[in-house]
């Protein structure tokens, strides 16, 4: 990376979010430059089908016009303006009245943010505060589980159940714990079914609140489908059992629809996907299609009414951002869910979810394929060194990472999630476009496996 090359500055210059820094100095930046429908352009021209949709996220692909028109007009008409004691503006009002109308479960009000991360970190002090108002102070303890993703603002690394986000920074925080991962291919016993498995993690979960004493734990936190921890589906009966046990302890259930949220798994949300009833539901990415930063928080009634009565009290409820509803951001993802609707964006990741699912599952037999799992555009194929004992590969091998850079070469961006190869394309992408990507992951599969035999 010689010179004032793009590459050469980004080594120079740009600390990565999620990269090894070490390696980064000598491998050095993929410089995209342009999008259009479900592919992105590098500095070279070269083009790579999207089959992360960025970071599971551009579900509407890189060039729609009509998010783009709906920044620029907001931003023509106000480009800023707060919502803070008792400001407002209708891009805000709108957008917190469509996702009511929305919401998988009654739902009574919406908080609005940039991220994922803060979202998740309202919602815990949403959760804080709430059992404050209810004037029990003790109940404070969440519960999250291992290899959950919910972000890496300090809350919400602390939520987080994967080591990287914790070793290093002290965390998680007190109070902030972890049960079983759900993945019954690595973590049932033999034979399990996977209706035992979840009977076995719900009876876990009780344990772990018995344990702490139920009068202290006052959430848990979950994804639908666990996206960043490996594209993990729930077992069957698994929200069941576990709302079970929540509900007969007084434990308010978050559900994470950061990745699940807004058609990704064949339903609106995840929720729905899973029988999930939450209390409290955290969700971005998709709401703008990713064109800007924005997250929404939606409260149950219950958990409103105590935070009003407890602002009443202390004055003010302390927590906002100054981007909180951001209106320009609100204005696109306004667009975005009008463009779902006309679309019938659900109906039609219905419809092509055999086509990317079932073409996945023709890998099943591959002798490095140990699980292939999904639904909806979001799925995940688990490599492994054994399959009949599912013996992992070395992780120092990097074999899910050489897997994604092969499948560079071939004009494909996946996400290794250590050796499993995650796959959330743009919701917009059509049957053609998934057997191409498919293919291309099967170039990359054979090559993955040449370089092992090396
Ligand atoms: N929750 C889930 C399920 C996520 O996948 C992510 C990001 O990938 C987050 C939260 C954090 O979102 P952000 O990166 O916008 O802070």
């Amino acid at each position: 990376h010689q010179g004032n090359s793009a590459a050469s500055r980004d080594i120079a210059f740009h600390l990565h979010p999620y990269t090894n820094l070490k390696a980064h100095e000598t491998v050095g930046p993929l410089v995209i430059t342009s999008g259009k429908g479900v592919t992105v352009t590098d500095e070279t021209g070269k083009d790579y089908i999207e089959g992360v949709a960025g970071l599971w996220c551009t579900s509407l692909g890189f060039d729609e016009p009509r998010l783009v028109d709906a920044a620029i007009g907001q931003m023509r008409r106000l480009p800023f303006y707060h919502a803070f004691a008792h400001k407002s503006h209708e891009p805000a009002i709108d957008l917190a009245e469509r996702l009511i109308a929305l919401a998988p479960v009654p739902m009574s009000k919406v908080f609005f943010a940039c991220s994922g991360s803060e979202a998740n970190d309202t919602a815990v002090k949403l959760i804080w505060y709430y059992n404050n108002a209810l004037g029990r102070p003790r109940k404070k303890k969440i519960i999250a589980r291992a290899k959950a993703y919910h972000g890496v603002t300090v809350a919400a690394a602390s939520l987080t159940g994967l080591p990287n986000c914790h070793r290093d920074f002290d965390l998680p925080l007190a109070g902030i714990l972890h049960t079983d991962c759900p993945h019954h291919y690595r973590h049932a016993e033999p034979g399990e079914s996977e209706e035992a498995f979840a009977t076995r993690l719900a009876a876990n979960l009780e344990a772990l609140i018995l344990r702490e004493g139920p009068e202290t734990v006052a959430a848990f936190f979950a994804e639908p489908v666990m996206g960043a921890g490996g594209v993990i589906l729930p077992p069957a009966t698994y929200f069941e059992k576990v709302q079970a046990i929540l509900r007969k302890y007084d434990v308010l259930l978050v559900a994470d629809e950061v990745i699940c949220g807004y058609g990704r798994t064949g339903n609106m949300w995840g929720s729905q996907t899973f029988g999930m009833k939450p209390d409290i539901l955290t969700s971005a990415k998709a709401l703008t299609s990713a064109y800007l930063p924005l997250s929404a928080v939606l409260v149950s009634d219950a958990i409103y009414q105590a935070c009003v009565d407890e602002s009443a009290r202390i004055g003010t409820f302390g927590h906002g951002y100054t981007y909180s509803g951001h209106p320009v951001s609100c204005a696109v993802a306004l667009e975005t869910l009008k463009i779902y609707e006309e679309r019938d964006i659900v109906g039609r990741v219905r419809a092509l979810a055999p086509r990317l699912q079932e073409g996945l599952r023709a890998f099943r037999d591959h002798p490095l394929v140990g699980e292939v799992r999904g639904t909806g555009l979001i799925a995940g194929v688990e490599l492994v060194a054994d399959r009949a004992t599912k013996r992992p590969f070395d992780a120092a091998l990097g074999v899910g990472t050489r897997l994604v850079s092969f499948s560079h070469q071939h004009g494909a961006i996946l996400r290794p999630i250590g050796d499993t190869i995650g796959f959330s394309p743009p919701l917009i992408i059509t049957e053609t476009e998934i057997d191409t990507l498919l293919f291309r992951f099967e170039k990359s599969l054979a090559d993955t496996a040449d370089w092992l035999v090396r």
